[in-house]
């Protein structure tokens, strides 16, 4: 489709960063952008839609909507309505299911008989190791739950997700995992857990709905492919921070992953073994870690969580994988060297006035959906305020 070349904001990324940023400038400041997007759809790794079978996949992985921002929560409310949800997640190893995040519930089964607050807390006061400010993954944990319940569920599930060990990564990778004293169940820690009711996709359509045709969308197209000939005032750029600059300092590191789907009938459900716990279901719950017993690190069934109303299931088991050609980048892997890496593309971005950096991959952090909605809220106002002052 053609696409007019003359705008206002070139957005590269049609991610939460970049439809965002669209949505704010043309309903909030009248300005008109384009959005170059790479890959076939919108919405970034958020994406999902239904598979052969039926079910609606996270296409890049689960992603669970969690936030404590009113303000983040109230602005896409306007595009979506709510599906609340209590994410599920349980812990693979030795054989048996453990509650996870490390609870109440996930010492009884340690020591195999009921127990209670108290003596949980009284447990873990005598096993964590104390250290006032955690460096690194490892010393958060072992500070909050000791070594026993770190090396169980923590260092293998760490060492193959990010081929490193949690002692050479920042402390905030393992420190994002709840501990809790309680039988508080939930995987996340955040207020407002819920996913949007049709779907993110859905929810992206609508917000470029609500911006009308201020904004267009190319995709299936590399911005580099298409730079020369599109005249803007104002480019905001999504995609990796080290690519834009042609890796000047060399590549900043990140961690891929490896997509593994299979589908089930109702026919094929009843012959499992053991059979599954709950009609419809593969699993017990909508995820699964496998922190020591498998090559990959999850299995998810996100039908727990979208409550769709299908009779088939579909289970994904995600592998890690090396960065490399032809990979997605997924994860920024947050460590001393790499944050060293990233200061300085940083400082190079500052060179550039009329170029904003938004998002997980332009800023290389480790971001949650809810704080990239933030972010774009936040810089798209400050563009669209220079560009019509
Ligand atoms: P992206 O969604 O990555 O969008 C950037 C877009 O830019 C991409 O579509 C890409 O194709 C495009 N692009 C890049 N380079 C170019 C180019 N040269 N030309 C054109 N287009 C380009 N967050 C949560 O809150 N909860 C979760 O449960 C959660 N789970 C996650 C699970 C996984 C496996 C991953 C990888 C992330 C997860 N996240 C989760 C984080 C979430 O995906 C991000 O916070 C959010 O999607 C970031 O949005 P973004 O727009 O910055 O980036
Ligand atoms: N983690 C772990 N064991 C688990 C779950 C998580 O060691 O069972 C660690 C691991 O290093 C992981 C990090 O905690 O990368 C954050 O986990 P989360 O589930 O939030 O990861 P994401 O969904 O972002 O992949």
């Amino acid at each position: 489709m053609p696409v007019d070349k003359d705008v206002d904001v070139l957005i590269v990324g049609a991610g939460f960063a970049g439809v965002v940023a669209a949505e704010q400038l043309a309903t909030q400041h009248g300005l008109r952008s384009l959005i170059v997007e790479k890959r076939h759809h919108l919405g970034g790794n958020a994406y999902d839609e239904k598979d052969a079978a039926g079910v609606l996949l996270h296409r890049y992985g689960p992603h669970y909507f969690r936030s404590n921002s009113d303000k983040v929560v109230q602005y896409l409310s306007q595009f979506t309505e709510w599906l609340p949800t209590q994410y599920q997640v349980l812990s693979f190893t030795n054989d048996q299911y453990w509650q996870f995040p490390i609870n109440l519930n996930t010492y009884e089964q340690l020591i195999g008989r009921p127990a209670t607050e108290e003596e949980f807390q009284q447990y873990l006061n005598e096993k964590k190791v104390p250290i006032a400010e955690p460096a690194n993954s490892e010393e958060v944990m072992i500070s909050q739950v000791g070594w026993e319940l770190y090396e169980k569920f923590f260092l293998g599930y760490t060492l193959k997700q990010w081929k490193r060990h949690p002692r050479e990564l920042d402390a905030s990778v393992c420190g994002r995992i709840p501990v809790r004293t309680n039988r508080d169940n939930r995987y996340l820690k955040e207020d407002f857990q819920a996913l949007p009711k049709e779907g993110y996709t859905r929810m992206f359509e609508s917000m470029l709905a609500a911006a009308g045709d201020q904004v267009q969308v190319l995709l299936n197209t590399d911005y580099r492919d298409v730079l020369s000939g599109i005249h803007f005032k104002h480019m905001i750029y999504t995609g990796p921070l080290d690519e834009f600059f042609d890796h000047r300092f060399g590549a900043l590191p990140y961690r891929s992953l490896r997509f593994e789907n299979e589908s089930f009938t109702p026919e094929q459900l009843q012959l499992r073994e053991p059979i599954s716990r709950k009609k419809g279901f593969w699993q017990p719950a909508m995820q699964v870690n496998y922190p020591n017993d498998e090559d990959f690190t999850r299995i998810v069934e996100i039908k727990h969580a979208t409550r769709q109303d299908c009779e088939n299931t579909t289970i994904v088991r995600e592998y890690p994988d090396d960065y490399g050609p032809g990979k997605e980048p997924y994860y920024p892997v947050p460590h001393p060297e790499s944050d060293e890496l990233r200061r300085r593309y940083v400082e190079l971005t500052k060179q550039h006035p009329n170029l904003s950096f938004i998002g997980r991959l332009a800023t290389y952090r480790y971001y949650n959906m809810d704080q990239i909605v933030a972010m774009a809220l936040t810089e798209s106002r400050k563009i669209g305020e220079a560009l019509v002052s």
